[in-house]
This record gives C-alpha cells, sequence and structure tokens, in this order.
C-alpha cells in the first residue's frame, strides 16, 4: 500500500509575513467559538515578537516552557488551561516556536477534541476525531515539524508521536525574519536535523522519486546555509530546507541516527537535534559522505559535538536504550533493509553507542 498522506492546507511565506496573521485568524473566528489559543515559547516573553501576537480579548496565551522537550502530561495540562480559558470548541491553536512548541500545539489541538491523556494516543492513528484547527509557526528552522504528520511526546513508557491524518496543520506562517535572531549553536543542531534528515532519507532503501526530489533540493540548500557565509537569504534558505526536509521523509523514513538518538534522548535525555549530531557523529560507516560532510559544517559553524556521552552508563540504562532504538522498526529498515535484524545486533549496537 502507498501511503496517502495528507498535506497542510495553507502556507503564507516571506519576510514579515507574520503580521498577516490576525487576517489569517479571523477568518477563522466565528460566533460561540471566536477563541484563539496561543501556545508560545516563553524564551519570548516580554519580546517584540510577543507584542506582535494578534491576542484578541477572547484568546488566551500559554507560554510554552520547552526547557525539556514536551511530555505528554505537559499537553495534558496544557489541554486542561486552555479547555478552562477558551472553552471546549475554541476556534484554533496556535504554536509559535520551535519543534517542541509546534508539537505541542499540534497534540493540544488533537487532545481538545479527543478523550484521555495524551498517552493513550501515541502511536500510529490512533486519534479517532478531527483536531481544532491549527496553526504552525516556526522560530527555528529544521526539524521539519511544520509539514509533518507527527507530534513527537515523551510518555510515561515511551518517546513517540501522535501520528495521524489530524496532526497535520491546517495552516503554517513560515516567516524568515522569525529565526533570524536563534542562538548560532541551536540554529546549528536544528538545522543539522534537517541536514541529517536528507542524508537518511536520499541514502535509505525506501528512497523515490518523491523523496528524492524534495531531499536533494533539502540538501542543496543546507550545504549553501552551512558551508557558505551569513547572508539574509541564508534564514529564508535555511527555512525552505526545513520544509523540502520534512517533505522529503514523509515519503521514506529517516535511519540509523534518529534510531540511535531516540534511545540517547529516552536514556539521557539528550534533545532531538544534539542527540542527532551525538549519533551521527560516529556513523561513517553507513553515510561515509554525509558524516565527513557534517564533519565541516561542526568545524564551519565552530560546534564541537559532545562525545563520550554514554561512558559510564549502567548496564539497565544501556540495554533500556537499546530496546527503545531496536523498537524502531521502520528507520532500521530504511536504513539497512529488509533484514535489518541480522545486520543491527545488539552486540553491534551497544558497540556503536559506546563509541557515542
Ligand atoms: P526546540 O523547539 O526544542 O527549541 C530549542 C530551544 O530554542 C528552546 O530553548 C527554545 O526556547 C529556543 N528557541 C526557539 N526559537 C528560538 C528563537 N527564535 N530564538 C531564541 N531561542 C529560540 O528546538 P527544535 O530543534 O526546533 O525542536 C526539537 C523538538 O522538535 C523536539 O521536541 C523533537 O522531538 C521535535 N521534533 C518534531 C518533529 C516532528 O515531525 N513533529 C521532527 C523532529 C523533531
Ligand atoms: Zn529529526
Amino acid at each position: 500500500m502507498y501511503r496517502n498522506f495528507p498535506m497542510i492546507s495553507r502556507v503564507v511565506y516571506g519576510r514579515g509575513c507574520f503580521d498577516q496573521l490576525d487576517d489569517i485568524l479571523t477568518d477563522r473566528r466565528r460566533p460561540g467559538s471566536d477563541s484563539m489559543v496561543f501556545v508560545v515559547d516563553d524564551v519570548f516573553e516580554g519580546s517584540d515578537l510577543a507584542a506582535r501576537v494578534p491576542v484578541r480579548d477572547s484568546d488566551v496565551l500559554l507560554w510554552a516552557d520547552v526547557d525539556v522537550e514536551p511530555k505528554t502530561s505537559y499537553v495534558d495540562e496544557m489541554t486542561d488551561l486552555a479547555r478552562a480559558a477558551a472553552g471546549d470548541e475554541p476556534a484554533g491553536v496556535i504554536g509559535i516556536g520551535g519543534g517542541s512548541v509546534m508539537d505541542l500545539a499540534k497534540a493540544v489541538s488533537l487532545m481538545l477534541t479527543n478523550p484521555g491523556s495524551s498517552a493513550d494516543y501515541q502511536g500510529w492513528d490512533l486519534i479517532r476525531n478531527p483536531a481544532i484547527y491549527h496553526v504552525g509557526i516556526p522560530t527555528l528552522s529544521g526539524t521539519g515539524a511544520e509539514v509533518s504528520r507527527t507530534a513527537v511526546l515523551t510518555g510515561p513508557e515511551k518517546k513517540l508521536g501522535l501520528n495521524s491524518d489530524h496532526t497535520v496543520f491546517d495552516q503554517v506562517v513560515l516567516d524568515p525574519d522569525l529565526i533570524a535572531d536563534a542562538p548560532d549553536r541551536q540554529r546549528f543542531y536544528t538545522g543539522m536535523d534537517c541536514y541529517i534528515h536528507c542524508v537518511e532519507s536520499l541514502e535509505g532503501t525506501y528512497l523515490n522519486a518523491f523523496s528524492e526530489a524534495y531531499g536533494s533540493k533539502a540538501l542543496e540548500l543546507c550545504r549553501e546555509v552551512f558551508l557558505g557565509e551569513r547572508t539574509p537569504e541564508s534564514d529564508e534558505k535555511l527555512m525552505m530546507a526545513s520544509f523540502f526536509g520534512g517533505m522529503s521523509i514523509a515519503y521514506s523514513q529517516v535511519g540509523v541516527a534518529h534510531a540511535a538518538s531516540y534511545g540517547l534522548s529516552y536514556v539521557l535525555g539528550l534533545k532531538h537535534g544534539e542527540g542527532n549530531c551525538v549519533a551521527f557523529n560516529h556513523l561513517e560507516e553507513f553515510y561515509p559522505e554525509g558524516v565527513a560532510e557534517f564533519h565541516r559544517m561542526a568545524e564551519f559553524a565552530g560546534v564541537d559535538i559532545p562525545t563520550d556521552v554514554t561512558r559510564g552508563l549502567s548496564d539497565p540504562d544501556m540495554e533500556r536504550m537499546m530496546d527503545v532504538s531496536l523498537g524502531m522498526g521502520p528507520l532500521w529498515e530504511n536504513a539497512l533493509g529488509p533484514d535489518w535484524r541480522d545486520r543491527m545486533t545488539r552486540e553491534r549496537l551497544r558497540a556503536l553507542y559506546e563509541r557515542m
């Protein structure tokens, strides 16, 4: 069966287009359901951007703390706050931030219409009811969360997304100005998420013309951004690279770095972008050219990738890390083929982790 996946209904792109948000939302406000729920990264509290968020009297603005990546418990808390302030059926949920905040906004929009805890829906196509209208506005580029059909959450038992057709944003607002002031190190880690998406997609066994078309363009843009001088166009290119990288993996899959990174993140709390870099740094045997180029990009950005992160890890923790990683079957299959279980034994994975 071929994937029949949904795409974002509407996209607005361009410097300063954030100021069109009020008009865009006005069209969605209805009598009896006119409240918007803004979920905004708390890094922007007191900033110029915060002052430009078009909050009306009937709306609610929730500041999101993403010092740790979104947990199911945090989504449930935010959904309760949204419901208490804006009723059962607000007109929309708008996420303004990096991948974490966009995922939070997606998850809240789903949980407003689906009963229970968000932990109940970690998996594939478990969501039954359509979400509240939801809008994604990236302030960091690289994850592709703006286009994807998942909202990645850490739950009591697993780190797994709410993967469903209803998860996809109804609208995204791509304003390159919003990513211009992100700290260099964060910009690098999140940008490398995109670079790694491209390499894993293009080198994977699931590759097809659809994914190749998007992935090769995104890769080319990443090279211009991370191996060239920074100019105002760099933000525009990075924003499009993230979008195209996300489109590429929508019809293929990620690979070894992501499979390893999920384990690092679950057991050691490493964030997605950083965890991918920690893993990818040691994956020459799978992606020789990609890893060599990644090393040049890190050097160009002046970023030292952390090493020895698994040193001193207890045996049960190492086992758990391997369990989480090996649970990512489709990622391994994309990377290594249908016989991946024979090729990625626990011994081999342990040796890989011990190198990180
Ligand atoms: P992030 O959203 O976790 O943010 C990282 C840090 O940067 C935070 O401290 C945040 O406050 C800060 N920040 C955000 N924008 C800023 C700006 N413009 N200026 C200054 N600081 C800013 O980072 P990310 O790398 O964009 O997202 C990672 C998250 O995305 C993880 O939770 C991961 O699981 C998720 N993810 C989701 C998908 C998906 O398809 N849904 C794909 C990949 C990753
Ligand atoms: Zn990723």
